[in-house]
């Protein structure tokens, strides 16, 4: 039987780059509490922050199967955009994109308070994001991508190859653009910050794992291997391994895909690297290869992405490294530090599993590959949603994920299309 948690094979390459801290104690006894959150990741944490303005009186309980830092929301590329990502964007409905840009925005300064808040120290700075395509499948998405740039009225540069080879010293890519609205960050200082800035009132219990979660006499009783906790609201902000405790199961998938970290690069190589020193690039394919420079010189690339389990070490290292290289041969020589896999909720829409399950049982899950900023905002309002307040239609803006088939024909069907969408894509792998 599946884990009801991720269990990754391989270390946080950002959190092992910090220094060590002390993580909250597990549970290890039976507590009743009004509310109780599964994962601490962006979408718990703004819960709980959010529960608190309202009801600052009542009692949180925030668990997390994994230690804040080395989990999921540390393991991302840290890009935090502050419009939608290209697959959302949509230049033919203009109101609505402008509408959850501006919610989006919002949130993500809300985010860079909390990190002053927190007291922290936060590598995070508005460095814009490039787009590249290396054929001409992604420049076909580039100019989807221009096309609502366009539409929204939002600043960009187009950028030859040569620009390119100029500002990032690759000259893999035939064309792209390069757009303001993105902060890069380091997702496990981010992460590490933001549950820092938690207010004492939320209890707070790490490696805790949910394994179980049952409706009793209208509550609910969440099982954990050492405790367990009664409540009467629930919230799943758990991701995809919401499915794993019955939530879901028809919507959610979790996707692992990978990233990797180079050592801090000497400084013979950087005139080698382009003129831009902290840079970020997206793939114009949703299975496409993501790039970053990072403010201490190392390059990160992430890549690849295997249904509902992680690939093995080797073969994540062989891959990331190999397309590495093909973006940048002057990096030959050099190898990757770390390496890790990290799991997305991914819906086949791209829709979201989010509001009221059941009574008293409320779930956030399915930002896919961009849920730093929007699982934030998801989780505020899901804490307005279950208080009563007002809020905007969730689904409206963010779409519901779609129906999926079940086993095995999910997996039979993810196999062909991302074999089919792989090779059609090639380049921007
Ligand atoms: C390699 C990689 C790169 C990415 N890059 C970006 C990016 O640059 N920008 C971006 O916006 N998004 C990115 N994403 C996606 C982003 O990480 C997610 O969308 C985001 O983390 C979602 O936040 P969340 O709080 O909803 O869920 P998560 O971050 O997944 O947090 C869920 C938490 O729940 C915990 N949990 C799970 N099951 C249980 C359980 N049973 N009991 C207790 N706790 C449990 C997990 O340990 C985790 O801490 C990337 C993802 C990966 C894997």
């Amino acid at each position: 039987m599946k884990p009801s948690f991720p269990d990754y094979r391989l270390r946080c390459g950002w959190n092992a780059l910090l220094s060590r801290r002390e993580p909250a104690p597990a549970l290890s006894t039976d507590i009743d509490s009004d509310v109780a959150i599964i994962g601490a990741g962006y979408t718990g944490i703004a819960i709980a922050k959010r529960w608190q303005t309202h009801y600052p009186d009542q009692s949180v309980a925030l668990i997390d199967s994994s230690e804040i830092g080395e989990g999921n929301p540390g393991r991302n590329s840290g890009f935090l955009l502050e419009t939608a990502l290209a697959e959302d964007a949509d230049a033919a409905n203009l109101d609505r994109m402008r509408r959850s840009n501006a919610m989006i925005a919002a949130t993500l300064q809300d985010i860079l308070r909390d990190i002053e808040d927190s007291g922290a120290s936060v590598d995070i700075a508005r460095a814009g994001t490039y787009r590249a395509a290396a054929s001409d499948i992604g420049a076909r998405s580039i100019a989807r991508y221009e096309a609502f740039l366009q539409a929204s009225e939002l600043p960009y540069e187009k950028l030859t190859k040569s620009d390119l080879q100029q500002r990032i010293g690759s000259s893999y890519f035939q064309e792209g653009l390069y757009s303001p609205h993105c902060y890069l960050a380091q997702p496990a200082q981010l992460i590490r910050a933001l549950f820092a800035a938690l207010p004492d009132t939320v209890s707070c219990f790490e490696n805790t794992p949910a394994l179980s979660i049952e409706n009793r006499s209208s509550r609910w009783l969440v099982t954990t291997p050492k405790g367990n906790i009664q409540c009467d609201t629930l919230f799943l902000a758990n991701n995809a391994f919401a499915k794993s405790l019955g939530i879901g199961q028809s919507q959610l998938v979790a996707m692992y895909t990978y990233a990797g970290l180079t050592p801090a690069l000497p400084e013979s190589l950087h005139s080698q690297l382009g003129s831009d020193s902290n840079w970020g690039l997206l793939p114009t394919h949703r299975l496409g290869s993501t790039l970053r420079r990072t403010v201490d010189q190392r390059l990160l690339i992430r890549s690849s992405h295997d249904y509902e389990h992680e690939a093995s070490s080797s073969h994540v290292r062989d891959s990331l490294t190999r397309r590495m290289h093909a973006r940048f041969p002057q990096l030959k020589g050099i190898s990757l530090e770390s390496v890790w896999g990290g799991a997305v909720g991914f819906t086949y829409n791209g829709g979201l599993v989010w509001g009221e399950e059941k009574p008293g049982l409320f779930v956030s899950a399915g930002c896919n590959g961009g849920g730093t900023v929007k699982g934030t905002l998801l989780g505020r309002l899901l804490a307005d949603l279950a208080v009563g307040a007002d809020v905007p239609d969730v689904t409206d803006f963010f779409g519901k994920a779609s129906w999926m088939p079940p086993e095995p024909i999910r997996a039979l069907g993810f196999h062909i299309t991302s074999q089919l969408e792989q090779w059609a894509g090639r380049a921007e792998m």
